[in-house]
């Protein structure tokens, strides 16, 4: 592969007209020709993308964080009713009565039918 000879600066009288913003948008840009100018456009829309995704996904970090923390907030919270209903069913019967949490067996169901039954009377 050979590398291209960089093209002489075009006059100025050739250039093509500059894009209407500049040098309103880019007032900063130092270019010397048009072909600099469109290598600083260019990389100042690399940028802007770049820092708009960084942007993004420093955004995305707070969100996922927020969540984990809502999430622990639930998971601690549902523990701790588990807990409680727990502590209800085996206080309406023994663990040898309503047996412990499975895929075929809840002991807070069972105490509640208990319950019914009793109060049914
Ligand atoms: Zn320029």
């Amino acid at each position: 592969m050979t590398t291209p000879e960089r093209m002489p600066p075009l006059p100025v009288s050739q250039w093509p007209a500059l894009p209407a913003h500049h040098p309103d948008t880019y007032p900063e840009c130092g270019c010397r020709d048009l072909p600099e100018h469109i290598l600083y456009v260019q990389a100042s829309l690399l940028r802007r993308a770049y820092d708009a995704q960084h942007r993004d996904l420093n955004d995305y970090a707070r969100q996922l964080i927020e969540l984990e923390r809502a999430l622990d907030d639930e998971l601690t919270t549902r523990d701790h009713y588990h807990e409680l209903l727990d502590q209800f069913a085996y206080s309406v019967a023994p663990e040898s009565v309503i047996g412990e949490h499975s895929s075929g067996n809840c002991p807070w169901a069972n105490a509640l039918e208990i319950l019914a039954a009793r109060t049914a009377h």
